[in-house]
């Protein structure tokens, strides 16, 4: 598996290249944040970009948005800065996971894993493409979804998110659920991180309606006998 790791400081850096590299990955590091952006783009074969967010010279927001404008490469922000605004800032832009520093490697390991799994979301039909409530259409094959016929670009999780609720339309999925099987069995970030992404995806939907939020338990998807009974 392919590793960009875009961080200024050495003293993170180099250690963190011997381990990645002990453990079978193969790692290209930057030390900037247009370097990182460029070698994204330069290499086809990364399979995950680790993200330092103080960077010399533009910040890993800045990167994750120019990576995410064309891509669903996983992302893990690698930060200092534990403030929760921060956070939450890195996955409404795209990032997939986040990780305060100092964090252990083990944990690092177990982040990577999570957030390269292939989806095993449990497919929408037997057929490939669902149509979703809300002339929403879901590719489970090519990982595609439109919105009245128009492409739009989800990240690895969104996409996730959205093929487990299609899975079961109107029937609801816990948060427990929800963490567990789009994110990892070993899940212990912030529940906000749910939240962050059904937000972000509603919008990306064109209709906060097509998610309902069930208070206290989960999240379900609109089905279209809701909307053959609403009518
Ligand atoms: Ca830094």
């Amino acid at each position: 598996m392919d590793v960009l790791l875009v961080e200024d400081d050495n003293a993170i850096a180099e250690p963190l290249i011997r381990g990645l590299e002990r453990q079978g990955f193969v790692v290209h590091r930057e030390s900037t944040g247009l370097g990182g952006v460029a070698a994204f783009h330069s290499r086809p074969s990364v399979d995950i970009v680790l993200l330092d967010l103080g960077l010399p010279d533009i910040d890993g927001y800045e990167v994750c948005r120019r990576v995410r404008s064309d891509s669903t490469v996983p992302i893990i922000i690698l930060t200092a800065r534990g403030d929760e605004i921060d956070r939450v800032l890195g996955l409404e832009l795209g990032a997939d996971d986040y990780m305060v520093k100092p964090f252990g490697f083990r944990e690092l390991i177990a982040r990577i894993n999570a957030v390269t799994r292939r989806s095993n979301a449990p497919g929408t039909t037997k057929e490939d493409i669902a149509k979703l409530t809300g002339d929403v259409t879901l590719d489970s094959r090519t990982r595609k979804v439109t919105v009245h016929d128009e492409d739009i670009q989800l990240t690895r999780k969104e996409f996730d998110l959205l093929a487990l609720l299609a899975s079961d339309a109107g029937a609801t999925q816990t948060r427990e659920t929800i963490l567990e099987q789009v994110w990892d069995a070993h899940w212990y970030g912030p529940t906000k991180t749910l939240d962050v992404h059904v937000a972000s995806l509603r919008k990306k939907l064109g209709d906060p309606t097509i998610i309902e939020t069930v208070r206290g338990v989960g999240f379900r998807l609109r089905s279209n006998a809701d909307n053959d009974s609403a009518s």
